[in-house]
């Protein structure tokens, strides 16, 4: 039956609202197809604004690759604003794609990207003005599949009562695995109705299916076990990794924004994973083992997407994109080929050491010199060794130098508050090293014209990470801390002048927290805090702390819990944790033993350049991690000699 557009009823909303172009679609790169002419029709939503969601990579990447197909038909959604969603519900409009405006209720699958799990609110809000109801187990076959996806899905738990499913990892594949079965399934006449197409899809190993699973406590409130209320479902759902990235060069046509968005650029990813080891990053662990995308295929995309859209600038991203085993050439092949043009090309930098600067300077031949940011993380060296992030002060303060001494006028320094072990001399020490920064740069290129912003940001601890055991800071604590450090940094006037100070506040990270190690009880708040209003609460303007404090008083303790329960309290190393039984490749016992590592201050090398430490993940994909298609290992380009002596920190 064919769908109508919503798109009469909304017109007339349109003049009412904030920036109403972010809900007209019709952007270049957007796939309208006939309803009629597919079988399988995805619905698929980054739950925030547009001006963040559209550039999302993720969700363009599936929008194309199941666009390809000619039988399905994949539209995107995006969060509307309070303005909007207000009158949606006043005038019965119900929340709509933005590609044809038909309502997501519709579609077979809604499949939403989680990056962050303080969207959880968003999918709420998008459910019910969808007309699809909130708890997955009061939908029935009219209803679309609710997937949930991104590096949140690692843990679903607090949304296990809103979805019908979760996929680990890699999309790609994943996506078309799901059609298949889908489109098998309608073809059958959907036999057993939504229940069956359920099973089907946790057969899959790779997708999970909250309600095939059970849940049991101890009385102390821990977990007991989580254990299949079926026997056809396995014990244990495992991620899904795409190995061959070059068979996999998409965007090939990014979608090109009407309104105004956080990025407006092609954006290629260099590689997947990260075997740095940095003990908080939960997306380094999840996305082992390290797959690079050659230089060819890199630069064959960045022709082409650059054809196709128009952008004016390339963002060669990965997690760590200075690590791309041919990163030298590519930058050098890519900055002559543009130069001369008004391409820009840039790197996000957040490796301390020279090699990066020698990359921004081949990038930024064209003449354009954005700040660089580089990410410490920790203030001092002792809390840099707890996090494993191996940077020595002397490296850090040579490598900000050099950028000052080539002509970088603005560097940014990133760091963490909050982490484990962390008392305030360790944050204190972030002024030190600021003001050092400072001093050296003037001495080195006698202006005083040179500033460095300090970023810090809270630490949470995120699932299958060495961190996932540790206990979090209260807010008050943090806040205090950036207190004091904020004091520091001007406590000398000439130096502190030329330093920027921003921070979060510690409470929004305490209520990520909560979300990213919370269990299947935690669902209770979200939807308690949702009917009190909680709306975008990734955006500190709609973020009310007070809000999600309450709503944890009102329903945790029923279950003989508390907010506390499940941020400041350390785990042990029995303790079932809500996610054991998602498997991300890593080894419980290794991430274990890093943690123990991390209390001793005991560092782990990369096992790019070091043997493999069993992470457990390689074996776990039976693969071997790979170094680029020409296995060589060692950077191309050499270090930039600026000449000049770096005087020594104090
Ligand atoms: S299994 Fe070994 S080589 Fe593979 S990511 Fe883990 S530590 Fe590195």
């Amino acid at each position: 039956m064919s769908v109508q557009s919503v798109f009469p009823q909304l017109e007339l909303l349109l003049p009412q609202v904030s920036k109403p172009i972010q809900y007209v679609g019709g952007e270049l790169g957007a796939v309208v197809k006939d309803w009629d002419a597919t079988t399988v029709r995805w619905a698929l939503m980054y739950p925030d604004a547009y001006e963040v969601g559209l550039p999302n990579q993720g969700v363009q990447i599936l929008y194309e690759v199941l666009n390809e197909l000619p039988d399905v038909l994949a539209e995107r959604t995006y969060a509307v604003w309070p303005d909007l969603e207000r009158l949606m519900r006043e005038h019965g409009v119900p929340q709509f794609t933005v590609d044809a405006h038909r309502p997501v209720g519709a579609f077979d699958v809604f499949g939403l990207s989680f990056a962050t799990e303080l969207g959880y609110t968003n999918l709420l809000t998008a459910l019910s003005l969808a007309g699809i109801p909130l708890e997955a187990r009061d939908r029935d076959d009219s209803h679309p599949v609710v997937v949930a996806g991104g590096h949140a899905a690692f843990n679903p738990e607090p949304i296990a009562d809103f979805v019908d499913a979760a996929v680990l990892g890699d999309g790609e594949e994943a996506v078309l695995e799901i059609t298949t079965i889908v489109r098998q399934w309608k073809a059958e006449g959907s036999p057993g109705g939504r229940d069956e197409l359920l099973l089907r899809l946790a057969r899959t190993e790779s997708v999970y299916v909250p309600r095939f699973y059970d849940v049991d406590y101890l009385p102390d409130g821990r977990i007991q076990r989580v254990v299949p209320n079926r026997a056809d479902v396995p014990f244990r759902v495992h991620k899904r990794t795409t190995m061959d990235l070059d068979a996999w060069p998409y965007p090939k046509k990014p979608l090109v924004p009407l309104a105004e968005t956080v990025h407006e650029r092609y954006a290629v990813e260099i590689f997947r994973g990260c075997t740095r080891g940095c003990r908080f990053c939960q997306a380094g662990m999840i996305t082992r083992p390290v797959r690079e995308r050659s230089i060819t295929t890199v630069g064959q995309m960045v022709k082409e997407g650059l054809e196709f859209s128009g952008f004016s600038e390339v963002g060669l991203l990965s997690l760590s994109s200075a690590d791309h085993s041919e990163i030298g050439d590519i930058c050098s092949g890519l900055a002559e080929q543009y130069e001369g043009t008004n391409v820009s090309l840039s790197l996000p930098s957040t490796r301390v050491d020279a090699f990066n600067i020698t990359l921004a300077q081949e990038l930024s031949r064209n003449g354009r010199r954005t700040g660089l940011t580089f990410a410490p993380e920790g203030g001092s060296e002792r809390i840099r060794k707890v996090i494993n992030k191996m940077v020595s002060e002397e490296d850090l303060i040579r490598t900000v130098v050099t950028a000052y001494s080539n002509g970088w006028r603005q560097v940014k320094l990133y760091f963490m508050c909050g982490l484990p072990t962390e008392t305030d001399e360790d944050v204190l020490q972030i002024a030190r090293l600021a003001h050092e920064v400072i001093r050296a740069g003037r001495a080195a290129t006698g202006s005083k014209d040179i500033r460095c912003t300090v970023s810090i940001g809270g630490f949470v601890p995120k699932p299958h990470t060495p961190f996932q055991w540790a206990s979090m800071s209260p807010p008050e604590v943090i806040d205090s801390r950036l207190r004091k450090l904020k004091a520091e940094i001007n406590s000398d006037r000439s130096l502190g002048r030329a330093i920027g100070f921003r921070y979060h506040d510690g409470e929004p990270s305490l209520i990520e927290g909560l979300l990213s190690r919370g269990d299947r009880r935690v669902g209770a708040v979200i939807r308690r805090v949702w009917e009190e209003g909680a709306r975008f609460d990734g955006w500190s303007e709609h973020f009310s702390y007070q809000r999600w404090v309450d709503a944890a008083a009102a329903v945790l303790p029923d279950f003989g819990v508390d907010l506390a329960w499940y941020t400041t309290r350390e785990r042990d190393e029995l303790e079932v944790l809500p996610w054991d039984h998602l498997d991300s490749g890593l080894d419980k016992d290794w991430l274990w033993q890093d943690w123990q590592d991390s209390m001793s201050e005991f560092e782990q090398d990369d096992c790019r350049w070091t043997p493999c430490f069993d992470c457990g993940v390689c074996p776990s994909m039976d693969t071997e991690i790979q170094i680029g298609p020409t296995g060589r290992k060692l950077l191309p380009l050499t270090p930039v000699n600026t000449g000049l002596k770096v005087p020594a920190p104090h």
